[in-house]
């Protein structure tokens, strides 16, 4: 714990940490020793991990990367904290994150700073100059530059997959269920999922192992369906495998360095006794706008608790109710979650509804049947994260599309449910470029095994 405090401190110009608390993390640690030499301690004992800033912790403030939550403390720990803490972790701070989860670049963050909160985007530490993806900026930021040996992240639409992609980091998303969302603050809830990202496949299997596992009377949408150990078959062989490869994933719009390090993977895993078979999953465009309906949709209803009465930002000047919640809402949130409770109220509001929400519904359920399709034909799916690797800090300008549009290759996923990872598989430019490993539900120890194999 102490050496990575240090690095935490020698690195803070990443921005990865938003909260760091020495004497808390110190005392976690002292007590992990303790379990140590008793001899009866817990798989994690002693393991720093560090969290996104979306998960609630007691011993730390949580702010979601909303200036609506500065100062912000949680009377209790997110499931997923708990249960970590519970395997022995030691908590080093927590990571910084886009708003509420939403962004693809960590660059719509609010920090607490004196006497308010300013915008700091984290860099990547393989070129401080680019970011290092989002929403889980913070935490992938963090891996790589070896200021934290594991974190948390959370995956509505790619925010674990991506931000490995672009730190060259490995990152897991479990089936839609596996984890529970109990104090994770939520962004879409039948999208969020929350996941490990470290240096490994092997790592992630230890920690998705102590993460995952039923949280019925808390959370609606945990599956009821006992913890496994998903680093039981890390070394099986890859003999006979089928690895489909869709083939809109390596379309023009892939750049042709992610395309080729893409490309060299298959041939790895072919070389592995892999067979690589060509699939088609036809409705890949159209998760973007079904996410970007979907998404926003459960955002504004999810929101509607920040209203300045019960916790966080609350204006200081208003003349009634009704200008209070107002100024509140203008004053705490963000330009980009300001843009997605304006969408996602307008696609749920009367006349609309049936236009544009149900309609993605829909889509959304044959996107979910593409798979299942697909999944006769193969195994695993793999192919490109995203269509470019990182890209420099402020280039997408005000352009929220630029940044919705490099969400194409995990949304598709992310709206069926599907567990899927990101494997560093090699560099263009540079930068590190990820392969996506999508399985079939319930699929992670499989997909942890393919990505172990390669590693
Ligand atoms: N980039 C996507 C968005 O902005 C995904 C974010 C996420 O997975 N939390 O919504």
């Amino acid at each position: 714990a102490q050496h990575f405090l240090q690095r935490m401190a020698a690195h803070e110009a990443l921005g990865a940490f938003v909260a760091v608390d020495a004497d808390v993390t110190l005392a976690q640690a002292r007590a992990a020793d303790a379990q140590l030499a008793s001899g009866n301690a817990p798989l994690l004992a002693g393991v720093p991990i560090a969290h996104k800033d979306i998960f609630v912790t007691r011993d730390f403030p949580t702010t979601a990367g909303s200036r609506m939550l500065a100062g912000y403390r949680s009377p209790f720990d997110a499931t997923v904290v708990r249960k970590l803490s519970e395997a022995g972790t030691v908590t080093l701070g927590k990571l910084s994150c886009d708003e509420f989860a939403m962004g693809s670049a960590n660059e719509n963050v609010a920090v607490p700073a004196a006497g308010g909160t300013v915008v700091v985007p984290v860099r990547n530490p393989w070129d401080t100059e680019r970011i290092p993806g989002g929403s889980s900026g913070g935490s992938a930021a963090a891996v790589a530059a070896r200021l934290a040996p594991a974190a948390t992240g959370t995956d509505t639409g790619g925010s674990i997959r991506q931000p490995a992609s672009f730190c060259g980091v490995t990152g897991i998303k479990p089936t839609y269920g596996r984890a529970s969302r109990y104090g994770m603050v939520a962004f879409a809830s039948s999208l969020d999922q929350a996941g490990p990202m470290a240096r490994s496949a092997e790592d992630c299997a230890l920690l998705l192992s102590a993460l995952c596992g039923p949280d019925l009377d808390r959370d609606s949408t945990s599956i009821d369906r006992p913890a496994e150990d998903f680093s039981r078959s890390l070394s099986d062989s890859l003999e006979g495998l089928r690895i489909g490869v869709p083939r809109e994933f390596l379309g023009d719009g892939v750049a042709p360095g992610v395309r080729a390090a893409i490309e060299a993977a298959l041939v790895a895993y072919e070389k592995l006794g892999a067979r690589r078979v060509e699939i088609s999953l036809p409705r890949t465009e159209l998760s973007i706008p079904v996410y970007y309906i979907i998404a926003p949709a459960e955002a504004s209803s999810n929101l509607s608790r920040f209203d300045g009465v019960k916790f966080g930002h609350r204006a200081k000047d208003y003349r009634d109710l009704a200008d209070m919640y107002g100024r509140t809402r203008a004053e705490g949130f963000g330009d980009e979650v300001k843009r997605r409770i304006m969408i996602g109220t307008y696609v749920l509001s009367h006349g609309y509804y049936d236009a544009y929400y149900l309609q993605a519904q829909k889509i959304r359920r044959m996107i979910a049947d593409d798979f299942q399709q697909a999944f006769t034909q193969c195994d695993l799916i793999a192919g490109p994260v995203a269509p470019t690797t990182a890209w420099k800090i402020g280039s997408h300008g005000d352009d929220p599309m630029a940044d919705y549009l490099a969400d194409i290759f995990t949304l598709p996923g992310s709206l069926a449910g599907l567990p899927g990872m990101s494997v560093p598989a090699g560099f263009d430019g540079g930068m590190p470029v990820g392969l996506q490993l999508i399985g079939n539900y319930f699929g992670e120890a499989k997909l942890l095994n393919a990505a172990h194999r390669f590693q």
